[in-house]
């Protein structure tokens, strides 16, 4: 195992990522909007998400920048990031296939959305925001870097904090004493304990 293994899996991860939102995504786009809070401050939040997952690391994986803020490369962090990154793709994989068509990648409402409460909903409330802190964790875990390592946590870190509430807000309105129940026996996205 080598850095620039290393590098390579974040990357292989990513890409894998990336195609498993191929299909999510256009089924989404074939079921109407029934209500919409993509704000500015939706864009914002999902903008610092996208820097700190995506183009930190991906800077960093092209021009090697920040290279001060390197650190000794230990082989076992890339093990337990591959481990931590594969639970992570089987949850994104997993809630997609529960959520179906009610999924977006924003605060949306969709034409006849039905509230999800079983499958790994039925754990906690936010398993995709689970999936997105294991892929920060790994992150942190591939690349050897104080900046590009932890971008991915602070940067989806703001959307999860500056969304959850919000989130919840809406589908509180929308499906009212059904969320609120729901709410009171699941965790978000820590089984049991957050
Ligand atoms: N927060 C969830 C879903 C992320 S996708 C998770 O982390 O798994 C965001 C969209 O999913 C929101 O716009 C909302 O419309 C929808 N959503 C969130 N929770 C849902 C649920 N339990 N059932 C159905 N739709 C849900």
């Amino acid at each position: 195992m080598t850095p620039t293994i290393s590098k390579i899996i974040w990357l292989v991860f990513m890409a894998a990522w990336v195609v498993l939102r191929q299909r999510p995504g256009r089924h989404s786009r074939k079921t109407p909007i029934s209500y919409s809070r993509r704000d500015i401050r939706e864009r914002l939040l999902m903008a610092a998400s996208f820097t700190g997952l995506g183009v930190v690391p991906a800077v960093y994986l092209a021009i090697h920048f920040p290279r001060f803020a390197d650190y000794p490369y230990m082989p076992v962090l890339t093990y337990l990031g591959i481990v931590v990154d594969v639970a992570s793709l089987w949850l994104f994989w997993r809630t997609h296939s529960d959520l179906g068509k009610n999924w977006s990648v924003s605060l949306d409402l969709r034409e006849r959305h039905t509230l999800v409460t079983t499958g790994v909903y039925g754990v906690v409330r936010h398993p995709m925001y689970s999936a997105f802190w294991l892929m920060a964790l790994a992150q942190v875990l591939l690349l050897p870097n104080w900046i590009a390592g932890p971008a991915g946590l602070v940067g989806f870190g703001t959307l999860f904090f500056g969304r959850v509430h919000r989130e919840e807000e809406m589908m509180m309105s929308a499906f009212g004493e059904e969320y609120r129940t729901y709410m009171e026996r699941t965790a978000r996205v820590v089984p049991w304990i957050y």
